[in-house]
């Protein structure tokens, strides 16, 4: 999973501070690196490693001018560490053109074959990103597009929809525009926005509706699955619907990853994690099982757990308290070094647990790491029972749509049930929540008719070009195959 924004101002405005403010706003969508391309007359690149505020100087930003910007932050994805592969990418010749994408081409082997090496075309990265772009470009230096226009991008899109495979929504500027595009699917979101001034109109297209409240945009709407917008000179925003397929947005990004101050397709996530709570509540109630205190892990399950302690009449208290400067614990390389890290990252407040039956809650349990470390901590701190819920169902199968989850090995949820899960966690008992219960709630937060991929917990990929034979192959060389986006 990462982060894009694009922007473009009125004529002779600069917006790369814009794209840097919007970035540090969806900063959680990707800690491992950051880049922006700007053009005023040409274009100018910084791209590194690690977080935004560390990649871009002062000095970084005076070269890059000009009131076209694109910038990225990249999801870390284990193994890959390379610089070539950082976001965006941009061609000079034979169009001027730079992108950015969050998402995973599913078929980039594929393509990389028939299409780039048979023409011996060599591909300077291993980011599926590349592949797109190269796809885009191609298509435009066909219509000989100079300067860039609405035909060119809507045929560039095309064929991009055409031959590139998997959930990807992509931004990017020429020359002369802004373009954007949302996946086929809509499983990535994308939005529109624009900001009046007095020397004219920005307009910004980003992942997160966040970024575009925190630098002064107004929300125009989301992009449809299949549609595109283009601004060209006139800077009149034009949109085209591309392909037809149906909307499923990634109903993970409610549950863990996108900023509880952000709207997905109408949808508050706050207002939806709340509503996965309550319904939290209800669940354990059926249990039968009877509590104390509810306790969040930081940070994404501190919404629901205050609604389901609410629904459960408890209160809901801080007992593990986050140091926000170790790393994130998912990337490590093992498991042992995973649960060091953990340890560093989250301390128990001692009061909170010993002698109390404790809900601890949790957006999800992947591999299980942290919801063992936290019932091990729970039971070191006195605690008198150890319940551990989940705001999301069991996970089961893996994301090939660009979140870095598991293999499906990995999953301790995979042929084990709730009881099976409460042993290997040593809970005294699991509680997740339905696949029809986080659904409704997400629906009941602002938009009752959205239909979802949930494929990590049912295993029906919508994109439907997710086979068996690919899953091996895809698990088995996800790493190597550039899933950086
Ligand atoms: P695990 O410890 O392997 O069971 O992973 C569960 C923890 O990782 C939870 O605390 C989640 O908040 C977090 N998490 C879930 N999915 C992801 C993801 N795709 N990337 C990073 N962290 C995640």
């Amino acid at each position: 999973m990462c982060g894009f924004i694009s922007i473009f101002g009125p004529p002779g405005s600069d917006t790369i501070h814009d794209v840097i403010n919007g970035l540090v706003a969806i900063q959680h969508r990707g800690q491992d690196a950051a880049g922006a391309v700007s053009f005023k007359s040409k274009f100018q690149a910084k791209k590194g490693l690690g977080l935004v505020r560390e990649v871009f100087e002062e000095r970084h930003l005076q070269r890059l001018r000009g009131s076209l910007s694109v910038g990225h932050v990249r999801y870390p994805t284990v193994g890959l560490g390379e610089d070539t592969d950082v976001q965006p990418f941009w061609l000079d010749y034979p169009v001027g053109v730079a992108m950015a994408h969050n998402g995973n081409v599913t078929n980039f082997h594929e393509l990389k074959r028939t299409y780039f090496d048979s023409r011996n075309i060599p591909l300077g990265s291993n980011c599926d990103l590349e592949v797109v772009l190269y796809v885009f470009a191609d298509a435009l230096m066909r219509r000989n597009a100079d300067p860039v226009g609405i035909e060119d991008v809507e045929a560039g899109v095309r064929e991009v929809y055409e031959k590139v495979k998997g959930a990807y929504s992509v931004v990017g500027i020429t020359t002369a525009g802004l373009y954007a595009f949302r996946d086929p699917f809509g499983i990535k979101p994308c939005i529109f926005g624009k900001r009046e001034t007095p020397d004219g109109t920005f307009y910004a297209v980003a992942s997160e509706s966040v970024v575009l409240d925190v630098a002064g945009y107004e929300i125009v709407r989301d992009l449809a699955a299949g549609e595109m917008l283009w601004i060209g000179e006139d800077r009149v925003p034009q949109f085209r619907q591309v392909a037809a397929k149906p909307h499923r947005p990634c109903i993970f990004e409610y549950v863990y990853f996108a900023r509880p101050d952000t709207f997905l397709d109408g949808v508050s996530v706050y207002e939806a994690r709340m509503e996965m709570g309550r319904r939290m509540g209800r669940r354990f109630r059926e249990t039968g099982l009877e509590a104390d205190v509810v306790i969040p892990v930081p940070e994404s399950a501190r919404t629901a757990a205050l609604t389901m302690a609410e629904e459960l009449g408890l209160h809901c208290r801080e007992g593990f308290v986050k140091n926000r400067y170790v790393g994130r614990t998912f990337i490590m390389p093992n498991d042992k070094a995973r649960q060091a890290t953990i340890r560093a990252k989250l301390n128990p407040i001692r009061s909170e647990f010993e002698g109390r039956r404790v809900i601890i809650m949790d957006d999800s349990i992947v591999r299980g790491n942290t919801s063992r470390h936290m019932v091990k901590i729970a039971r070191e701190m006195g605690a008198e029972k150890v319940y551990f819920a989940s705001y999301s169902p069991p996970l089961v199968s893996p994301c090939f749509y660009g979140i870095d989850m598991s293999t499906k090995r990995d999953f301790i949820a995979r042929d084990r049930d709730e009881a099976q899960i409460a042993n290997e966690l040593g809970a005294d008992a699991v509680v997740y929540q339905t696949i029809a219960e986080m659904e409704d709630a997400v629906r009941s937060a602002g938009n009752g008719d959205l239909q979802f991929c949930k494929a990590c917990f049912d295993g029906n990929y919508p994109t439907g070009d997710i086979t068996e034979s690919m899953i091996s192959d895809i698990e088995s060389d996800r790493v190597a195959a550039g899933n950086c986006g």
